[in-house]
């Protein structure tokens, strides 16, 4: 299910990214130890009471091609904001008083079809708030008045926010399909990849109808295996998205990759790995999603037989977090290992569904703290009493402790690393969460 996306927009400097961290903030601990996916965030989950969302910091998006110039900067993050955002914060500096930039923003936003909440930041002391009614001049509505920085009347805002949402559109959940989200940079060749999968496969397509207005939805089916591809690009295709700038755009790989079991992650062979190919990896890694790194183009590169290898080492490096998902080298021109990707897809969904029994699982827990015992923590010592496996898709495992402060990131990682050896795991991450027992 696509959760709702509220995106927050406005000058730098406004606070945008504190509040952000306000609103996301339980989770950011969490995965803090994690390289590569905390740094320089732009998307997080939230919770507020029953309601569950993606945040933007639009802010953090990176427009290629456009001056670095503020008004630009913000009338771009303002324009993605309009087109694929359920809910829009915009955020204004209490402090500073109104600019003209804020008007300028405001003009766009009030053309937009959808909800905007005015919010007036900085507002440290609410003993004076008439001087914060200059802000009714943009014609928003009735500011809401916060401190980011200091929690002042972020309920009061989460309030608002959720009032805006449509209520559950309620997807239809089949089990036993597997969706597949085509992610990638504008070229790397998502629609032609797509379309050589369709083509190849002896396979009975059929275009599913409007499950979302940010991808197109294709069925099929292979060996009795039922898949659905999400295909992002698909959109374009099809004109809904009459741009200027071809952008990445991060929104909208956002809700497929949220939809999708597995993520295909499109990399172009000669252009890389870019920044934001790492944050939407990171997006997945976190969702729980399974992913496979799909380098396109490789007809372009010029090989010898250690170039995948390399190649593939790169890859890695680049995505610390993500060692798990396998690497698949096709060519969409040529159609070379086309046909392997679907079979690598089911491979992964296996894996993600897979369940270890209690007793062998004890036992690989037993024999890892035997051969490499946890290490003492000011005279206090990491006792594993037991573990289960709780869930799958992604595999998800508790692990009864002593003392869950005492399970340091290395020795999680360790753990983990002793499962993937025995059971493999490719393809997905796995979950660890201690819980505390005398
Ligand atoms: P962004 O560029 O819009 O993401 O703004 P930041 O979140 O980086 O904040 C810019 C500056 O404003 C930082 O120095 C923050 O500490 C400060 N700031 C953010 N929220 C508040 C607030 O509620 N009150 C005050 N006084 N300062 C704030
Ligand atoms: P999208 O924007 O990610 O959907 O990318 P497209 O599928 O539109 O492809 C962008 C460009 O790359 C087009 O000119 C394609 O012909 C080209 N292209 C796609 N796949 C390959 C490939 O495997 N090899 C080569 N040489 N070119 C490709």
């Amino acid at each position: 299910m696509s959760k709702p996306i509220v995106a927050i927009v406005g000058r730098p400097n406004v606070g945008k990214s504190t509040l952000f961290n306000r609103l996301v903030g339980g989770r950011l601990a969490i995965v803090e130890d994690i390289p590569g996916v905390t740094r320089d965030r732009i998307y997080g989950d939230a919770v507020w009471l029953d309601h569950a969302f993606t945040v933007i910091d639009t802010g953090g998006i990176e427009f290629s091609g456009i001056e670095n110039e503020i008004a630009n900067q913000m009338k771009h993050q303002a324009q993605l904001a309009m087109e694929e955002a359920d809910v829009i914060l915009f955020v204004v500096d209490g402090k500073e008083g109104l600019t003209i930039n804020d008007e300028e923003v405001a003009n766009m936003l009030r053309r937009a079809n959808k909800p905007v909440v005015l919010v007036v930041n900085k507002v440290d002391n609410f003993d004076h708030t008439e001087q914060y009614n200059e802000f009714y001049a943009l014609g928003l509505g009735e500011p809401i008045l916060i401190s980011a920085a200091h929690g002042y009347n972020i309920g009061d805002l989460l309030d608002e926010v959720v009032k805006h949402f449509s209520p559950t559109e309620g997807e239809e959940e089949d089990d036993d399909v597997i969706k597949i989200a085509v992610i990638g940079r504008p070229n790397v060749g998502k629609s032609s990849l797509v379309n050589a999968l369709l083509g190849t496969e002896r396979v009975i397509v059929s275009d599913v109808p409007g499950t979302t207005r940010d991808a197109i939805d294709t069925a099929l089916e292979r060996d009795g295996q039922k898949y659905i591809i999400i295909d992002t690009a698909g959109m374009r295709r099809k004109g809904k998205i009459a741009d200027v700038v071809e952008r990445y755009s991060v929104i909208r790989s956002l809700r497929a990759v949220d939809r999708s079991d597995i993520v295909l992650m499109v990399i172009d062979a000669v252009e890389g790995l870019t920044e934001q190919d790492k944050k939407i990896a990171g997006y997945a890694h976190e969702s729980g999603k399974g992913c496979i790194l799909v380098v396109n183009k490789w007809d372009l590169v010029e090989k010898d037989d250690k170039t995948a290898l390399r190649y593939t080492e790169k890859l890695r490096e680049g995505l610390g977090f993500m060692q798990y998902a396998p690497v698949i080298y096709v060519s969409a021109r040529t159609k070379k290992r086309v046909a392997k990707i679907l079979e690598l897809v089911k491979f992964v969904a296996d894996q993600q569904n897979m369940r270890i029994a209690t007793s062998i699982l004890n036992n690989l827990i037993r024999e890892a703290t035997y051969l490499n015992p946890p290490p003492s923590d000011r005279g206090r010592r990491l006792k594993i009493l037991y573990a289960t496996q709780v869930a799958v898709k992604p595999p998800t495992f508790v692990l009864f402790v002593n003392d869950s402060e005492l399970l340091h990131f290395s020795y999680q990682r360790y753990i983990e690393n002793q499962l993937r050896q025995t059971f493999g795991f490719e393809g997905t991450p796995i979950r660890i969460i201690p819980r505390n027992r005398q």
